[in-house]
């Protein structure tokens, strides 16, 4: 089972909402939000609301006591998954404050290898700053699929390198909503599965043409469904890695070599 790498997009997938979104809209802060959301870019506009949110006397602990509440339905799964010996990551543009809150609130946050995501501080002044992974003032990140802070492409392409240089071979599943998981999809190859949220973006854009990718897709519509999908996928890829070690191809030699030389036949003891 420790060939399995599951790549967790974070709003919309393991959370059912989007916590930038969330936040914002708890904290009373959606009108102007909404003002600057046409002329800033995202990662920006959420450090902005961010000092807005502090000159408006709310607090980091009002922040985390928001996260908190976030609607989450695949604990479980994460936690089967992980149990089972799957290698789990994160790869999301909302930020590490947001992520480690809700994942630590909820007991799972051990369960993750890895979690790529934007940086974030506690300023002097208890103010949450936010980070963009990548600093598009200097250098975009160069990928026109992407937003200029975060190619979540390149990360793919990085955690898949660094399995292949320690030599090991393993199947992975993507599971996403929004189009900047669509890079990250198109990394994937054949054995592979992505999973996209039903009519939503990611969705979109792979079933404009399924074949960009050359993996499996497998649609979910919410996190009971993808729970129990992500499980049975676990369970499938697992059974069909075990009857490939356990083939009576694979079992002839050593069994008959095993046995005593005063046996003249074969025994397959597997089927
Ligand atoms: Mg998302
Ligand atoms: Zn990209």
């Amino acid at each position: 089972m420790a060939g399995i790498v599951v790549v967790f997009d974070f709003d919309k997938t393991i959370i059912d909402l989007d916590s930038d979104n969330w936040v914002v809209d708890e904290l009373g802060a959606t009108d102007l939000f909404d003002t600057l959301l046409p002329i800033m870019p995202w990662n920006s506009l959420m450090d902005r609301m961010m000092t807005e949110l502090h000159s408006q006397g709310k607090t980091i602990d009002h922040i985390a006591e928001v996260l908190k509440r976030v609607p989450v339905h695949v604990v479980p799964a994460i936690r089967a998954a992980h149990a089972l010996g799957c290698d789990l990551r994160i790869v999301s543009d909302a930020n590490t404050f947001f992520i480690d809150t809700i994942l630590d609130h909820l007991g799972i946050r051990e369960c993750f290898s890895e979690i790529n995501t934007n940086p974030c501080l506690v300023d002097e002044e208890g103010r949450l700053r936010n980070f963009a992974i990548h600093n598009f003032y200097k250098s975009s990140d160069g990928c026109n699929l992407c937003p200029p802070n975060m190619c979540k492409g390149i990360i793919m392409e990085r955690i898949q390198a660094s399995l292949i240089s320690e030599g090991k071979k393993k199947k992975f599943v993507y599971l996403g909503d929004g189009s900047g998981d669509y890079c990250p999809s198109l990394k994937l190859g054949e054995g592979d599965f992505v999973m996209p949220r039903k009519n939503l973006p990611l969705w979109d854009l792979i079933r404009q043409n399924p074949l960009v990718t050359k993996s499996e897709i497998q649609e979910w519509s919410d996190g009971e469904e993808l729970a129990r999908m992500l499980l049975n996928l676990i369970n499938t890829i697992s059974m069909a890695e075990n009857a490939q070690f356990l083939s009576p191809q694979n079992m002839i030699v050593p069994v008959y070599e095993a046995l005593p030389s005063s046996t003249s036949k074969p025994t397959v003891l597997v089927n």
